[in-house]
């Protein structure tokens, strides 16, 4: 009963409503079990189920709720659209919804800043960027439904960012609330004085890590070189190595840190260039051994994209519509590797044709190079890519996960 049910509130479980009751307006606190069911999962195979879920509306009733959520000893976690893969977004204490709340989006500097609130849907934001030829930096693959908050609580990257477009690199400002209540938009003038004289113990414990780890050189060479690579988790420790006063270490540690260090009530992204002309082209090779020896070619050639998906990813896809037929017949060791090239100007595509005929002519392919400019195709080719994690979760044997 109570696997699918939920335990049974208790009187301490009735007080915590009661509680988060006054924070919020009574009918945004839900704990009713199938309301509370409904919010027991993310995108990862865990499951937890949650006391209460908020749907919060203000900095205000954030607030309040980091006041009841101390007064009760109940953890308290945030939630965007809930698709990440490791149970971040899930809780067996309060959970805290931004989804409905917290959209607003507005384009500043003529496209070269976004301002957005963390329920803000990734997509949403590109489409507002579109105009002005811009787009985020984090590119996951999960864009169209994820949110601003999920993805910059999670520095989340994607397909063509790399690690110097993501989240952490192209964050300008951000406005946190820590669960003190203190909270401050760290673009603000001010911004490092308000850290250091409202949480002192905060501002100066930032800064004896950051003397710590400065005086290891080996430790601090050690992180530079992990946070250059795009498969490094955990706390952004590179934002101690990359700022100087603490508001900005702070503010940078944020992101990454999966809800656990504050709340982020908005942000200013600096924007990329959205490139129109696009050449993209799926290559078959015959090992995995083979396509990552053409990845540093490629890359050369300045490819914006370069994708690289095992036989067993090829396999879950093939059989959908629309699929290359080559895929099918592929020998059980192939790989391949999604590349596309990009430029501003219509009259640039000549160029990318020879581009990507040139850095795909000496390689070792199963089927000879295809690249294309119709958007359909390429929309398909986009799909395979970034349906994978659906697709390889659907086709996984019973009994096991897909991370
Ligand atoms: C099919 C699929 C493909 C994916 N592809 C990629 C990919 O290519 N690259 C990638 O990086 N990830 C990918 N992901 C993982 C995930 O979608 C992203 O990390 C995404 O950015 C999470 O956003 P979300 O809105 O779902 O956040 P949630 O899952 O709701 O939350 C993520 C974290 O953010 C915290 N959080 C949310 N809002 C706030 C806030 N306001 N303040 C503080 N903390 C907050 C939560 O507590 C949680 O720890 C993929 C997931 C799926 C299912």
């Amino acid at each position: 009963m109570h696997a699918t049910a939920g335990p049974p509130p208790t009187p301490s479980a009735d007080a915590l409503t009661r509680a988060l009751a006054q924070a919020v307006e009574p009918r945004r606190v839900l704990t009713r079990p199938i309301e509370r069911i409904a919010y027991a999962s993310d995108a990862s195979f865990y499951r937890l189920i949650p006391q209460a879920v908020i749907l919060a509306k203000s900095v205000e009733e954030i607030r309040g709720i980091f006041q009841v959520s101390r007064a009760h000893r109940v953890p308290m976690t945030f939630r965007a659209a809930g698709t990440s893969l490791s149970g971040q977004a899930i809780t067996d204490g309060v959970l805290v919804e931004v989804a409905r709340h917290w959209r607003r989006v507005r384009v500043e500097d003529d496209g070269r800043k976004v301002r957005v609130q963390p329920g803000a849907i990734g997509g949403h934001v590109n489409r507002a960027l579109r105009a002005y030829r811009a787009k985020m930096g984090p590119d996951p693959a999960s864009i169209n439904a994820c949110m601003m908050g999920g993805i910059l609580s999670n520095n989340s990257s994607g397909m063509c960012c790399g690690v110097a477009q993501n989240a952490y690199h192209t964050l300008e400002s951000l406005t946190f609330v820590l669960p003190s209540g203190t909270t401050i938009d760290t673009a603000h003038p001010d911004a490092d004085e308000m850290l250091r004289e409202r949480e002192p113990h905060l501002a100066q414990g930032l800064l004896d890590l950051k003397r710590e780890i400065e005086a290891n050189p080996r430790l601090a060479e050690r992180i530079r070189a992990k946070y250059m690579m795009k498969n490094t988790t955990g706390y952004s420790l590179n934002a101690f190595l990359d700022f100087e006063r603490p508001v900005d270490i702070f503010r940078n540690l944020l992101i990454g840190s999966e809800g656990t260090l504050a709340f982020i009530a908005e942000a200013v992204l600096n924007t990329v260039p959205d490139l129109p002309v696009k050449h993209t082209g799926l290559l078959l090779f015959p090992s995995i051994h083979a396509a990552c020896g053409a990845i540093a070619n490629l890359r050369g050639a300045d490819a914006k994209a370069l994708e690289l998906m095992d036989r067993a990813s090829l396999r879950s896809v093939q059989d959908q519509p629309g699929i290359p037929p080559a895929i099918q017949g592929l020998p059980p060791d192939a790989a391949g590797l999604l590349v596309e090239f990009q430029a501003a100007d219509e009259k640039d595509r000549a160029t990318l044709e020879r581009v990507a005929r040139e850095a795909s002519g000496g390689l070792q392919l199963l089927e000879p190079a295809r690249f294309t400019h119709d958007a359909a195709e390429q929309a398909l080719l986009w799909k395979i890519r970034q349906g994978l994690y659906p697709s390889v979760g659907a086709a996984r044997k019973r009994g096991t996960t897909v991370i």
